[in-house]
C-alpha cells in the first residue's frame, strides 16, 4: 500500500491536535493519559488513511461495518494495528468479526452475544466486548434501554468466549455540553453498578464530545473526523 506523504503530515498534525486535547481533559480531570485509548475511526476513508495514520503512530482503529473491515483487512499489514468493531451487527455477519476484530463495542442482545460466543469459541479465543447502552433514549439509536442493561451484562459475563470489558454509548449531539455529560455519567454510574463482573471499561466520547468524555470515565474514546476530516 503506498501511503503518499501529504497524507501522512496531515493526519500527523490532527492526530496531534487531538492528543493534546486528550492529554488536556486527562489532566483537567486528574486521569494518566494512560487511562485512554484513542480509536481513530475510519469508516469511509480508504486503507491508505489508515495506513497513512499508522504511518503516524495511531495502533487502533474502528469500522462499523463488516463488509468494509473485511475490504480494508488485505490492504494492511497483519498486525499492525488492532480492529474494533464499533456498529450494530447483523448475526449472519458474527463469524467475521470473531475471526478478525479485536474487540467489539456494539453489543445488544442476548441472541447476538450468543452467536458470538459460539464463533469465537470455534476460532479457539475470548473476545472483548461492550454492552452497547442507548443512555439517551433516542429511538434511532441502537443498544439496549438502561433498564434491560443489567440483564444483558449478567448474561455476558456468563459466556465462556466473551470478555465483559464495560459499556458503550452514543451521546445525542447537543449544543449543551451537561446534555451529554449527563448521559457520559449515566453510562459510568451503570458500569459501576456491575464492576465485580468485570464491567470497567467505558467506550463513549467522539470527535465532537470526547473532553466530556474523558472527563466522566471514558477508557475508549472513538474519534472520526477531528482525525480524518469530515467524511461525504
Ligand atoms: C462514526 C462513529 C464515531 C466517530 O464519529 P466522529 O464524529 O467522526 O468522531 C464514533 N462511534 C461510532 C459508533 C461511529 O459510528
Amino acid at each position: 500500500m503506498s501511503v503518499s506523504a501529504g497524507h501522512v503530515v496531515a493526519i500527523r498534525a490532527r492526530l496531534q491536535q487531538v492528543e493534546e486535547r486528550i492529554t488536556q481533559a486527562c489532566h483537567q480531570s486528574g486521569r494518566s493519559r494512560d487511562e485512554v485509548t484513542l480509536i481513530g475511526v475510519t469508516k469511509t476513508f480508504p486503507a491508505s488513511l489508515i495506513a497513512a495514520a499508522i504511518e503516524a503512530g495511531l495502533e487502533d482503529f474502528g469500522e462499523n461495518k463488516v463488509q468494509e473491515l473485511m475490504s480494508k483487512l488485505p490492504k494492511i499489514p497483519k498486525g499492525s494495528c488492532r480492529w474494533h468493531m464499533i456498529g450494530h451487527l447483523q448475526r449472519n455477519k458474527a463469524r467475521q468479526v470473531a475471526l478478525y476484530a479485536d474487540s467489539f463495542h456494539a453489543l445488544d442482545s442476548r441472541r447476538l452475544a450468543e452467536t458470538l460466543n459460539r464463533h469465537a469459541a470455534s476460532c479457539g479465543r475470548v473476545l472483548p466486548c461492550f454492552v452497547q447502552v442507548n443512555v439517551s433514549g433516542e429511538d434511532t439509536k441502537f443498544g439496549v434501554g438502561e433498564g434491560e442493561a443489567g440483564e444483558l451484562i449478567e448474561q455476558t459475563s456468563a459466556l465462556a468466549n466473551l470478555e465483559l470489558k464495560g459499556l458503550m454509548t452514543l451521546a445525542a449531539p447537543s449544543p449543551e455540553p451537561e446534555v451529554f455529560r449527563g448521559q457520559f455519567r449515566k453510562l459510568s454510574r451503570l458500569a459501576e453498578k456491575y464492576a465485580h463482573l468485570g464491567c470497567t471499561a467505558l467506550s463513549m466520547g467522539m470527535s465532537g464530545d470526547f473532553e466530556v468524555a474523558i472527563e466522566e470515565g471514558a477508557t475508549h474514546v472513538r474519534i472520526g473526523s477531528a482525525i480524518f476530516g469530515p467524511r461525504q
